[in-house]
C-alpha cells in the first residue's frame, strides 16, 4: 500500500542517471504547504536537474515523487503544470515581440483570454486579472511595453508573471536572481515573500545575502544528495556544507 503524506510535495528515494552517472542519487525531499524553500549547492550538484524530474521534464530513474498525495512520476510536463506546478527556467522565456500585457494574457489557462472570451464581462476580468498580476511582478507602468524593451530584471519579474496567473500550487524558480542589480534582488525578495502566502515556492539560489531574505528552510545537495538542511543559521555552521561549499 502506498504510504500517504501530509507534504505538498514529497520526492523519496529518487534517483536518475545520465549514461552511468547518477546526477540525482537517492534524493530524500518534502516541501510544505506555504513553505519557501531554496536549495543551494555548488555547481553540478543536480539542483537544476531535481526541478527537471518534480516537472516531468527528465524522468525518474527510480523512486517516488508525490504531489498533493498523488504521484507524479512518468506524467507528461503539460498534465504537471495543470496539477499546479509552475517552473521558471534559469533563462526567460518570455515572447520578446510582445507587449507585457499580452505575454502575461497568454498564460492565462486556455480559454480565459481576452479573444477567447464570448462576453465582454469576462473579457473584462481578464483585463483585471492582467493587471492585478503586472502589478504584483512591479510592471504596472509598463503593461503596453514590448517585452523586448524591458530590463533583465523586468523580464524575469514578467515571466514570474507569467507563472503566477496560472495560480500554481507550487511554484520552482531556477536561479531568478542571477543578473539582477541590488535593488531587483531585493525588490524580488519582497516579491517572493509575498506570493508565499497562496502558495509553496521552491527556489535554486546561489546569492547568499538572497537566500537569507527569504528562506524558510535550506536543502544543501551535493552529489545528488541532501547533505545539510534546516534553517540558514544552521545550515551555515554544518562543518560539511563549510567543506564543499560556503568555504570557497
Ligand atoms: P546544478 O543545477 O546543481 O548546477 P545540474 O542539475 O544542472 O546541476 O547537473 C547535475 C549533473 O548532471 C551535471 O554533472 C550535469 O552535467 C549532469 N546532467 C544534467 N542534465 C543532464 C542531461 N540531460 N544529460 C546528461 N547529463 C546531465
Ligand atoms: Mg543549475
Amino acid at each position: 500500500m502506498a504510504s500517504d503524506t501530509d507534504f505538498l510535495l514529497a520526492l523519496e528515494n529518487v534517483s536518475v542517471s545520465f549514461d552511468g552517472f547518477k546526477a540525482v542519487n537517492g534524493l530524500n525531499l518534502y516541501i510544505d504547504t506555504g513553505e519557501l524553500r531554496v536549495i543551494i549547492g555548488p555547481n553540478g550538484a543536480g539542483k537544476t536537474t531535481v526541478l527537471d524530474l518534480i516537472c516531468g521534464r527528465t524522468r525518474v530513474s527510480e523512486g517516488s515523487i508525490k504531489f498533493k498525495n498523488q504521484e507524479i512520476t512518468g506524467r507528461k510536463e503539460q498534465e504537471i503544470v495543470r496539477l499546479g506546478i509552475g517552473r521558471k527556467f534559469q533563462t526567460p522565456t518570455i515572447y520578446e515581440d510582445l507587449t507585457v500585457f499580452e505575454n502575461l494574457e497568454l498564460s492565462l489557462p486556455r480559454g480565459r483570454s481576452v479573444v477567447g472570451a464570448l462576453f465582454w464581462k469576462r473579457a473584462d476580468e481578464v483585463i483585471q486579472r492582467v493587471h492585478e498580476i503586472a502589478a504584483t511582478v512591479f510592471l504596472a507602468d509598463h503593461v503596453d511595453r514590448l517585452a523586448a524593451t524591458l530590463s533583465h530584471g523586468q523580464k524575469q519579474w514578467l515571466e514570474i508573471g507569467m507563472l503566477l496567473i496560472q495560480d500554481p500550487e507550487l511554484l520552482m524558480l531556477d536561479e531568478p536572481v542571477a543578473g539582477m542589480s541590488v535593488s531587483e534582488r531585493a525588490k524580488t525578495a519582497e516579491l517572493l515573500n509575498q506570493i508565499i502566502k497562496n502558495r509553496s515556492v521552491v527556489v535554486i539560489e546561489h546569492d547568499m545575502k538572497f537566500v537569507e531574505s527569504i528562506a524558510h528552510r535550506v536543502t544543501v545537495l551535493h552529489q545528488g544528495k541532501v547533505l545539510a538542511e534546516g534553517n540558514m543559521q544552521r545550515v551555515q555552521s554544518d562543518p560539511k556544507v563549510k567543506e564543499v561549499y560556503l568555504g570557497h
